[in-house]
């Protein structure tokens, strides 16, 4: 058993905070208040810290946690000295076991150099970081598009029921993106009109089902007929493709 609360902090990002057995931990901390917050509401305390990669608005309250906490921190080997604080640096084949809970980890570089996934294979939840996001996918600060599409289709691999707890709240100006980029797609556009009325409420649109994604997120269908003839680039590669994705995407 493992649950999942969702913490929205900043402008647009999501802590997730993972309680199995005696096992209290966040996914991607940024910032330290909010987690407090939500750790003091339920009676808690942090054991544990996940960091998929280095960026600020992931690891920003790793060494405050710790310090309040003396909580372990695990994040990628690949950039283990880019991660505060760490204790243990897992890469791809390693697993972390929370309480009764265990993770399988993944490479996923593309975004950054060293970014990791973690996969509750048994409980169908995946955090994933700014690797695959609610209809988008992160941008390409340290990868190349070859690395990405790779870490993208080790995602895309798991089973249709997975949750994607991605990092951020993107989805909105994702789908408007996204309906340019796969403008066939019947089941994209009903779905970004439901995320246009989701967000109208106020509502979160994360996590959502890798099913969905796969067959919605036009950075998981590179390999799509559809999405290469879209991009003028008929029987071409697929990791052509999606570098032609995302570079419509960075200058959307
Ligand atoms: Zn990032
Ligand atoms: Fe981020």
């Amino acid at each position: 058993m493992l649950e999942i609360i969702r913490i929205p902090v900043l402008k647009d990002n999501y802590v997730w905070l993972l309680h199995s057995g005696m096992t209290v931990a966040v996914v991607d901390p940024a910032v330290e208040g909010p987690v407090v917050a939500e750790l003091d509401r339920t009676g808690r305390r942090l054991t544990h810290i996940l960091n998929t990669h280095h960026h600020n608005d992931h690891v920003g309250a790793n060494l405050a946690l710790k310090a309040r906490y003396g909580c372990k921190i695990v994040g990628p080997l690949a950039d283990r000295d880019r991660i505060p604080g760490i204790d243990l640096a897992l890469a791809e084949g390693d697993a972390i076991t929370l309480g009764d809970a265990t993770a399988k980890v993944f490479d996923v570089p593309g975004h950054t150099r060293g970014h990791i996934a973690f996969w509750f294979a048994d409980e169908k939840a995946l955090f994933c970081g700014d690797t695959l996001f609610a209809l988008g996918c992160g941008r390409l600060f340290e990868g190349t598009p070859d690395q990405m599409w790779n870490s993208l289709l080790k995602l895309r691999a798991m089973p249709d029921e997975t949750l994607v707890c991605c990092a951020h709240e993107y989805t909105q100006s994702n789908a408007r993106f996204a309906v340019t980029a796969d403008p066939g797609n019947t089941r994209l556009a009903a779905r970004a009109a439901e995320i246009d009325a989701m967000r109208a409420k106020g509502e979160a649109t994360v996590p959502s089902l890798l099913g969905v994604e796969k067959a919605t997120n036009p950075f998981l269908r590179a390999d799509d007929p559809a999405l290469a003839a879209a991009y003028g680039l008929a029987g071409r590669d697929p990791v052509t493709v999606f570098a032609a994705i995302r570079a419509a995407k960075d200058r959307f």
